[in-house]
């Protein structure tokens, strides 16, 4: 190869030869081509055979938020870029200072942002805050950092520490100490034969906290509503009572927002449904749509006070890093992503599309024995598939996977809890862009529909 790759089909040769691509099993592509993305515009791309589809999981992982082809913040980000692209965030910038602001408006109670890149990234500073706090504040008790079964914080070591989705976790240890699991608290799954059943999840946190003792414990963390670990809306009365636990023992509340955060779930971040005052938020996907990497860690001045509390001690303060939190692209992306976000109304679109959403999954449900259970809040869902409605035994992943390949071939992009949680990957997952209408969702309803009938029959 010459290195000069224009034509389309080299480029595909060029993936299939160079490129090692997240989460695949590449022996495929000895027999498949690899799928390269070439355009997208709205809610829809075109792949490198020119193949439309209707993306509806948001560039496969809940991240374009406002959808493809936003000239306006190619243009802001562009404009930036020729002004300052780049310089260490021991610094501050424009577009950070004026991004942190307009974030916070909308975040009572917290006032505090770190800049990095990544989902992972921004949990990690959370975990080391937490540690630096025990140092400091607490003699090197409530180090410990509590997390819960089937949610998901980030692929680094640290955060994998913090899986409780197992696949993911598997192969890479051993982890580092201080990382103890909750139970999850999906009431379709029943741990508990009980009536209130959020606040029995809640208090199997609490069972935890006093088993290791509430002086070892400095933090949860717990993502809204639970994504790629099956689309877990906590049941009621559950946050008011994590909340209160919280409290109770002194304990830092993180609020996973990694999905969630951004208007995906109908507000701006999901913990508003449930009038959580949270000590740390993370956000990373929908912050900039994918059009620039940015994450943020956000907390309140009472935990921003932590380090600033002995100017003379060259260790009290944050000895923390992110080289390309630096960058100027993300914070100017993500201002002009949540200008439209406000302008075009995509929070309400949110909810109506999300209620449609729903509407169509539950008509669903009544036709495909196959559906157990439907699950979501906002453009933010998920089915459920059961082998048997009454046992609950999942459906076979195999098959699951076959419904999710079936709605490609009609040129719709669907997602599944795959290589998540053993024996539990069974759950169909749907996260359009918030500019998605009554015909979009229709369409992406119809696909399913479809492929369930072809697959299970
Ligand atoms: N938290 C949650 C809830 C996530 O779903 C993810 C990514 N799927 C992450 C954290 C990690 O984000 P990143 O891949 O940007 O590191």
């Amino acid at each position: 190869m010459d290195g000069n790759i224009n034509d389309i089909s080299q480029v595909v040769e060029a993936d299939r030869k160079h490129v090692w691509h997240h989460l695949s099993q590449h022996k495929q592509y000895e027999t498949v081509d690899p799928r390269v993305i070439v355009e997208g515009k709205g809610l829809r791309v075109w792949d490198a055979k020119g193949k439309e589809h209707l993306d509806a999981v948001s560039g496969g992982v809940w991240t374009v938020n406002v959808g493809y082809g936003r000239e306006s913040i190619a243009r802001v980000v562009y404009e930036q870029l020729v002004k300052m692209n780049y310089f260490a965030g021991a610094a501050g910038s424009v577009p950070g200072a004026q991004f942190a602001q307009r974030l916070l408006e909308k975040m009572p109670g917290l006032s505090r942002v770190y800049y990095s890149n990544s989902g992972s990234e921004a949990n990690e500073k959370v975990y080391k805050m937490v540690r630096q706090i025990a140092h400091r504040h607490h003699g090197g008790r409530k180090w410990k950092i509590l997390y819960r079964e089937r949610d998901y914080h980030g692929t680094t070591i640290g955060t994998l520490a913090t899986s409780g989705q197992d696949q993911r976790a598997m192969q890479y240890g051993p982890y580092p100490d201080g990382f103890v699991r909750v139970p999850h608290c999906l009431e379709y799954r029943k741990q508990w034969d009980v009536e209130n059943y959020g606040e029995r999840a809640a208090d199997a946190i609490e069972e935890v906290i006093l088993r290791e003792g509430p002086d070892t414990v400095g933090a949860l963390v717990l993502e809204p509503i639970t994504a790629g670990g099956g689309v877990i809306v906590p049941p009621k009365g559950y946050w008011e009572r994590v909340s209160q636990i919280c409290k109770k023992y002194d304990i830092l509340l993180h609020i996973d927002e990694v999905v969630c955060g951004v208007g995906r779930t109908g507000t701006w971040f999901g913990y508003q449904h449930y009038g959580i005052e949270p000590d740390f938020v993370t956000m990373a996907k929908g912050v900039a749509s994918g059009y620039a990497a940015i994450s943020c860690t956000v907390t309140t001045e009472k935990v921003f006070e932590m380090f600033k509390d002995d100017p003379n001690d060259p260790m009290s303060y944050f000895r923390d890093i992110s080289t390309f939190g630096g960058c100027t692209s993300g914070p100017a992306a993500a201002l002009e992503n949540m200008r439209i976000i406000e302008d075009e109304g995509l929070l309400a679109n949110t909810v109506a599309m999300g209620e449609r959403f729903m509407g169509n999954l539950k008509g669903l449900m009544e036709k495909h024995r196959v559906i157990g259970d439907v699950r979501g809040k906002g453009l933010f869902c998920g089915a459920e598939l059961v082998a048997d409605r009454a046992t609950k035994e999942p459906a076979d992943e195999k098959k699951v996977a076959a419904v999710v390949a079936d709605c490609n071939a009609q040129g719709v992009i669907i997602g599944m809890t795959n290589r998540s949680v053993p024996g539990l990957n069974n759950t169909l997952t749907f996260s359009p862009a918030l500019i998605a209408t009554a015909s979009d969702i229709d369409q992406i309803t119809d696909a399913v529909d479809g492929a369930l009938g072809r697959v299970f029959g």
